[in-house]
């Protein structure tokens, strides 16, 4: 099932409520709070289960690591992709089996790969020369796989630059790892967070389709093709269903690599984001001059309270309020802190209803992922996001 709320709920026909907005109408809220639905979560992981087919998901925990969504995963039965140390301890302690857990960033502490080593994480991954070394020293004939740099990454938040190598570094990776004793089992890359249609994969699979050829000419005899996360939320533009587009990247992917004995995927948002909304307040509204266009609208959550992801404007979150069914006007969206890149969405303007005023609450939907993580401990004196499980 997916959930596919619409910005202006007037539109919509009349549904019986969900369990969590039953839960978000009948309580009260003292600060910004992400209230997240497990049944959701579940049915978000059986929905991309079904569409990835025999590919492991390795939830991406950095997404929601709220240990109720850990615990709730182990359950189903799913794999986890961990940034850390403390990443890894939360799953090994929610029930999750070493063996299903990745160490997954590529830039890990010398002491937490021995710490994760001697809990049992046989799986790293790596970009780098001195990270092989990292690990062959601290993880000896562990199994490494080798990111890959994807270059023009068509996700809405892209994540290209910061993380692989270039196919050449990663031939010489894999040589490298076979010369440390290491275990070089294949490959990885990312291919942006929300990628919005699964077509917009392909030129990333055919890149990586090369690379693996590649080695495989050079005698590597590799088992593993890790195909990241990027499945995405819906934010107001139409998306498939998570099974409808996890299945047809797992055709693309099938198609370019018919016979690689074991394939991950690395869902993040796509498992978490739909399971989630920020109950948030209007703080303020105003105008800066008898001029001004646009209304300026302040809430008490921003950039630096959960709402990272506007940075840019580059995820736009959809916005619900009881006044939706009045006129609605353009306003520009700011948070509630003393600092001035507390902007949310300026360039493109959001509507909201122009009866809007302090004190009403504003329901953000689709918030499950990379929201709690995103806020501050307590910039200004405003608390981190509050989470709320149910
Ligand atoms: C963040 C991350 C993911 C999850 O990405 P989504 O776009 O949220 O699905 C998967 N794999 C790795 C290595 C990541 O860093």
């Amino acid at each position: 099932m997916t959930l596919h709320f619409a910005p202006d709920a007037a539109s919509l026909p009349v549904v019986s409520p969900s369990r969590l907005d039953r839960y978000v109408a009948t309580r009260s809220f003292d600060r910004p709070t992400l209230v997240m639905d497990l049944d959701l979560v579940e049915a978000q992981y059986r929905a991309l289960r079904r569409g990835l087919g025999r590919a492991d998901i390795h939830y991406a925990v950095k997404a929601n690591p709220a240990r109720q969504v850990i615990a709730r995963l182990v359950d189903l039965g799913s794999h986890f992709d961990a940034a850390s140390k403390a990443e890894i301890a939360l799953c090994l302690e929610e029930g999750a089996a070493p063996s299903d857990v990745s160490f997954g960033n590529t830039i890990k502490r010398a002491s937490d790969i021995a710490w994760a080593w001697d809990q049992g994480i046989t799986l790293f991954a790596a970009d780098a020369e001195e990270e092989l070394h990292k690990i062959a020293e601290n993880a000896p004939g562990a199994s490494v796989y080798i990111r890959l740099i994807v270059e023009v990454s068509p996700g809405d938040w892209p994540l290209s630059r910061k993380f692989g190598c270039d196919r050449d570094t990663a031939l010489r990776l894999l040589d490298m790892a076979n010369g440390l004793g290491l275990n070089p089992v294949g490959f990885s890359f990312h291919v942006g967070s929300q990628t919005r249609r699964a077509d917009m994969w392909i030129p990333t699979l055919d890149i990586m389709a090369a690379v693996w050829a590649a080695a495989i000419d050079a005698g590597h005899d590799l088992t593993l093709l890790n195909i990241g996360g990027g499945f995405p939320a819906f934010h107001g533009e139409e998306i498939d269903t998570p099974t409808h587009y996890a299945s047809k990247v797992m055709k693309l992917v099938e198609a370019r690599f018919p016979n690689v004995p074991r394939i991950m995927a690395e869902p993040g948002r796509g498992m978490v984001a739909e399971a989630g909304v920020i109950v948030a307040e209007v703080m303020l509204v105003s105008r800066k001059s008898d001029r001004d266009l646009h209304r300026w609208v302040y809430l008490d959550i921003g950039r630096f309270s959960g709402l990272a992801e506007t940075e840019g404007e580059a995820i736009r979150y959809a916005f619900e309020t009881a006044r939706d069914s009045e006129a609605m006007g353009p306003c520009i969206l700011a948070g509630p802190s003393c600092d001035s890149a507390d902007v949310l969405y300026e360039k493109r303007p959001v509507q909201l209803p122009l009866s809007l005023t302090s004190g009403d609450r504003v329901l953000i939907r689709n918030t499950g992922a990379y929201t709690s993580t995103y806020a501050s401990v307590c910039f200004n004196g405003f608390p981190p996001l509050d989470v709320v499980v149910i």
